[in-house]
């Protein structure tokens, strides 16, 4: 086990890298705790839940909605939760984003943790503070951020993690190195998704190594006014495909990268070669990135997006790999991106 601290101006998370699941109780006394999670977790780990309370939502993006937030909130009242309650989410980013979103309004707020269980999760979701819901097609339009006390990894909940989402969190991983990491971008070229899922070591220092960007990207900005919007890069269209065509968050966001790449070829003088390697990375580790999309449908949702301000719109664009910028770009000037 390695113990990590990162400190937030409100808060100082504790992070258990390589932990055991049986470390909780050390860290939660059990009669405190409720863990939230999903069905599927649920059933696949119902031996290592034995003994906890435990709420079981609807898995799925489609049910990161405020109904299912309600839903958490009736069944905590049924388990007479107090403000010494101790939420745990156990998960993926939808029930780590609806654990800390509930905790964090139920009773004005009780504590919370989380013990991620996907990638996504692992890399992103888990870190940073922002919990939420979507509204309806709006990703994420209702939420806080509110810190976790502490966040658990314990890698062995990897074994049973679908290929595919394996697939679409390394976007998340191949987001940081684009962004911030040029070493890293070389040690992904270097290796395979294969040798990652074979190499328990390779995982978690690869896990730990984007943790790190993740959390000083976000304290050097905890509320979102200049660096951290660099973790938005592939997310805008990446958004807006998801939406209109239910791919997996991970694989939205890699169509959204190729899409920024050319964007930044064009406006932002980011080299042709770039885009070739990172289009050759997404590949690599089976991530799509075709292009082929319904440009007047991603037009109409991109419209509506919350990052848009006025008659211009943020995008995060590349300089070179493992170097980003934010630029805005006026809403004309991306119309003719886009077609
Ligand atoms: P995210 O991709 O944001 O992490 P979810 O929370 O929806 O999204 O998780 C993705 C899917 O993977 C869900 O169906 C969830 O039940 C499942 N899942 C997450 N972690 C594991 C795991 N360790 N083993 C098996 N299934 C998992
Ligand atoms: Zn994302």
């Amino acid at each position: 086990m390695d113990k990590q601290q990162y400190k937030f101006s409100i808060k100082t998370v504790d992070c258990y890298f390589d932990a055991d699941f049986s470390l909780l109780e050390e860290l939660v006394p059990k009669e405190k705790a409720v863990i939230i999670t999903d069905e599927n977790i649920a059933s696949l780990y119902a031996k290592t839940f034995a003994g906890w309370k435990v709420i079981a939502v609807k898995p799925g993006e489609e049910n990161k909605q405020q109904a299912t937030v309600d839903s958490v909130i009736g069944q905590l009242i049924k388990l007479q939760a107090d403000r010494e309650t101790f939420i745990i989410g156990v998960g993926g980013g939808v029930v780590t984003d609806i654990a800390g979103y509930a905790a964090s309004v139920y009773m004005r707020g009780i504590k919370f943790a989380f013990v991620p269980t996907s990638i996504l999760a692992m890399v992103d979701a888990a870190v940073g503070g922002k919990n939420g819901v979507d509204v309806g097609m709006y990703k994420n339009l209702v939420g806080v951020i509110r810190h976790p006390e502490f966040l658990l990894y314990n890698y062995s909940f990897l074994k049973t993690l679908p290929q595919d989402e394996w697939v679409s969190g390394f976007a998340e991983i191949i987001k940081h190195a684009c962004i911030k990491d040029t070493a890293m971008f070389e040690l992904l070229e270097n290796n395979s998704l294969e040798e990652f899922q074979n190499s328990s070591s390779k995982i978690a220092e690869l896990i730990k190594r984007n943790v790190e960007i993740k959390y000083n990207v976000v304290s050097n900005d905890e509320f979102e006014t200049g660096e951290r919007k660099l973790l938005n890069f592939g997310h805008t269209i990446g958004h807006a495909i998801e939406n209109i065509y239910k791919i997996p968050h991970g694989n939205a966001v890699s169509i959204g990268m190729v899409a920024a790449c050319k964007i930044s070829e064009t406006i932002n003088g980011f080299p042709v070669e770039g885009s070739q390697r990172v289009i050759a990375l997404l590949k690599k580790y089976h991530l799509p990135v075709d292009l082929k999309f319904d440009k007047e449908k991603i037009w109409e949702v991109l419209l509506m997006d919350k990052k848009k301000s006025g008659d211009t719109m943020n995008f995060i664009l590349l300089n070179k790999i493992g170097d980003a910028i934010v630029k805005p770009v006026s809403l004309p000037q991306l119309k003719d991106l886009i077609n």
